[in-house]
C-alpha cells in the first residue's frame, strides 16, 4: 500500500516565549447523509425548498408520532464505515439527547452515545509534501440534525425552519491522531472524497452538508509519544473543542489561534479549562461558548421508541460488494497502468467524475500524454471559467482525438493546443476541423525545402555564422516553421536544416 512508503508528517512545533510546542487535534465530522428521506421520517431533504414545507408530523415533534428508520440512511452509515475501513456492528442502538432548543420541537435529538453503527477505522492522509499518515477513527454514529433559527429576518421576532429537523448525519470521530492545521484540512478533504466516492454524503460545506468540531490541545515533545506507547491521554493536554467549522482555511486559522492561546496561558503557569469555543472569522479569535462545569446533561438514555437495531452480515457483505473503486485504490491503479506520478495520480483522482473522464481519454492511448493533457490544457482552461466537468464542453472522445493527430504525426504539440481551443469553443471533431482549416503539419519535404531556400538566401550572414556553430541552426528551424504558419514538422525541418547546412 501507499502508506508504507511514506515517512511520516512531522507535527507542528509552535515556539512559545518559554519552550517548544506541539499540536494535537482530534476531529468531530458531521455529514449530512445522502439520500431522498429524513433519518426517521419519509420528508424530503432537498435542500433550499421553501422554508418549513418538509417536515412530517415526526419532525415537528408531535404527540404521539412514532419514528420509523429509514434503511437507505442505515446503508450509508454501512457504507461509509466499509470505505473507512472500518469494523461494522451488526448491533447498535439510539439514544436520546435531551436538550431544548426552539429549532429541535422533539425536545431531544436521537443519537448513537452507548452503542454506534460503526466502531473502529482508518483513513489515509497524504501531505502535499510526500508525507502520510494513518488516523485513526473511533466510531461512527447516525443521529438527527436540528433545525435552523433565523434571527436576521425580522427586528423582533425569530423564525425556525424546520426543513433540516431529522435530517440523518453521520457523525465521524477522530482519535486525536492529527498534528497540526494542514494535516487536518488534508483529513477532512480526504474523508470528503471517500464520501463522495461513495455517494454517502455529498460533502458541499457551503451548504453545511460537511461541518467539523475540531478539538485541540498542545503539549511538549515527547510527551506525545508517552501518549502513543500507552494510549493514555493524561500525556496530553487539556482540549478545547472549536464548534461547527465548515470552511478548511477558517478551520486552520482557528486551530492556530487557538494553540497560542493556549500556550500563552500554560507559560503564564495557568490551566487549560475544556470549553466549548466559537471561532470569529471577522476578528480571527476563538471565544468561549460554554465551559466543562456549564456544559449540559443530556441525560442520555436508550430511545424508547426504537428497537435496537440489528443488521445482518449478508446485507453489510452485499453493499460491500457493491461499493464503487475508492480513491486509495485507483490512485494505485493509475500510477501502475497508465505509469503516473504519484502528483498526477492524486489530481485524476482528486474527483470521482475527473478520474472517469480521464479514463475515457487514456483507454487505448498513451497514460502520460492523456493525464499531460486533462490536467494541463483541460484542467487548466477550465480553471479559467471555474467550469467542472461534468459541464465540460470538449468530450473525453474530442480530447482524445487531438491527441491522436498529434501521435500520428498530423499535427504539432503547438498546433494541437490551437486546435484544442476551437474545439473547446466551437466544438467539432478534431480530425474535420484539421482538414476544413487546412491545419495539418508540413511533413512535405519540397514545401520546407523551398522555404529553407529563400531564408537561406535572404540571409548569408547567418549561414556563414551557423556552418562555424551548429547550434544556430535552430534559428532557421525557427524561421522554417514560422514560414510555414507554424505548420512544419519539426523533426522534418530540423534534418532539412542540417543537411542543407552541411552540418
Ligand atoms: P467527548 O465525549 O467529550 O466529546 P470524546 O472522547 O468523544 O469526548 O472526544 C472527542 C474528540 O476529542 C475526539 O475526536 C478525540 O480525538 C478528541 N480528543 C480527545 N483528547 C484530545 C486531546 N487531548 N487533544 C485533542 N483532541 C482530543
Ligand atoms: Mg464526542
Amino acid at each position: 500500500m501507499l502508506d508504507q512508503t511514506m515517512p511520516i508528517p512531522a507535527p507542528k512545533v509552535i515556539t512559545g516565549a518559554k519552550y517548544n510546542w506541539e499540536l494535537v487535534i482530534g476531529l468531530e465530522v458531521h455529514a449530512q447523509v445522502s439520500s431522498n428521506a429524513k433519518l426517521f421520517s419519509g420528508a424530503s431533504t432537498t435542500f433550499g425548498a421553501e422554508p418549513n414545507s418538509n417536515v412530517a408530523f415526526v419532525d415537528a415533534g408531535m404527540p404521539g408520532m412514532l419514528p420509523v428508520i429509514n434503511e437507505e440512511c442505515v446503508a450509508q452509515a454501512v457504507r461509509t464505515g466499509l470505505g473507512l475501513k472500518a469494523n461494522i456492528n451488526l448491533s447498535s442502538a439510539f439514544d436520546r439527547k435531551n436538550y431544548f432548543y426552539p429549532d429541535l420541537p422533539q425536545g431531544y435529538q436521537i443519537s448513537q452515545l452507548y452503542h454506534p453503527i460503526v466502531g473502529e477505522g482508518e483513513v489515509f492522509v497524504e501531505m502535499g509534501d510526500g508525507t502520510a499518515r494513518t488516523v485513526r477513527i473511533e466510531r461512527i454514529h447516525l443521529e438527527q440534525d436540528a433545525g435552523k433559527s433565523v434571527h436576521d429576518m425580522d427586528p423582533n421576532n425569530s423564525f425556525v425552519d424546520l426543513n433540516r429537523t431529522g435530517v440523518a448525519l453521520m457523525e465521524i470521530v477522530s482519535r486525536p491522531d492529527i498534528r497540526g492545521p494542514e494535516e487536518a484540512a488534508a483529513y477532512v478533504i480526504k474523508l470528503r472524497q471517500i464520501m463522495q466516492y461513495l455517494g454517502t454524503c455529498d460533502g458541499n460545506m457551503q451548504n453545511g452538508s460537511l461541518r467539523a468540531d475540531v478539538n485541540v490541545s498542545v503539549c511538549r515533545p515527547g510527551d506525545y509519544e508517552k501518549y502513543q506507547a500507552t494510549q493514555d491521554f493524561d500525556h496530553l493536554g487539556t482540549r478545547c473543542e472549536i464548534k461547527n467549522m465548515n470552511s478548511m482555511r477558517f478551520m486552520q486559522a482557528a486551530i492556530n489561534f487557538e494553540a497560542k492561546r493556549q500556550i500563552a496561558i500554560l507559560e503564564d503557569g495557568g490551566i487549560i479549562n475544556q470549553e466549548t469555543r466559537l471561532y470569529d472569522a471577522d476578528k480571527n479569535e476563538t471565544r468561549s461558548m460554554r465551559s466543562k462545569e456549564e456544559a449540559h446533561d443530556y441525560r442520555y438514555f436508550p430511545c424508547p421508541d426504537l428497537l435496537p437495531l440489528e443488521i445482518e452480515q449478508n446485507w453489510v457483505d452485499e453493499l460491500e460488494a457493491k461499493l464503487p473503486e475508492l480513491p486509495d485504490t485507483k490512485k494505485l491503479r493509475f500510477i501502475s497502468s497508465f505509469n503516473l506520478s504519484n502528483y498526477d495520480a492524486g489530481v485524476l483522482t482528486a474527483e470521482k467524475q475527473n478520474a472517469a473522464y480521464f479514463e475515457q481519454v487514456a483507454r487505448g492511448r498513451d497514460g502520460k500524454t492523456a493525464a499531460n493533457w486533462v490536467i494541463n490544457e483541460l484542467f487548466g482552461r477550465m480553471k479559467k471559467e471555474d467550469a467542472k466537468i461534468t459541464d465540460c464542453p470538449v468530450s473525453p472522445d474530442q480530447l482524445g482525438g487531438i491527441i491522436d493527430l498529434i501521435a500520428k504525426g498530423e499535427i504539432s504539440g503547438k498546433i494541437a493546443k490551437e486546435l484544442f481551443e476551437i474545439v473547446y469553443t466551437e466544438g467539432g471533431n478534431p480530425a474535420d476541423i484539421v482538414n476544413s482549416r487546412n491545419m495539418k503539419q508540413v511533413t512535405d519535404t519540397g514545401e520546407i525545402e523551398a522555404a529553407l531556400e529563400q531564408i537561406i538566401k535572404d540571409n548569408p550572414i547567418q549561414v556563414d555564422k551557423a556552418k562555424q556553430n551548429p547550434k544556430l541552426a535552430g534559428w532557421f528551424v525557427g524561421q522554417v516553421i514560422k514560414a510555414t504558419g507554424g505548420k512544419a514538422n519539426p523533426q522534418v525541418v530540423n534534418q532539412i536544416v542540417a543537411s542543407k547546412l552541411k552540418l
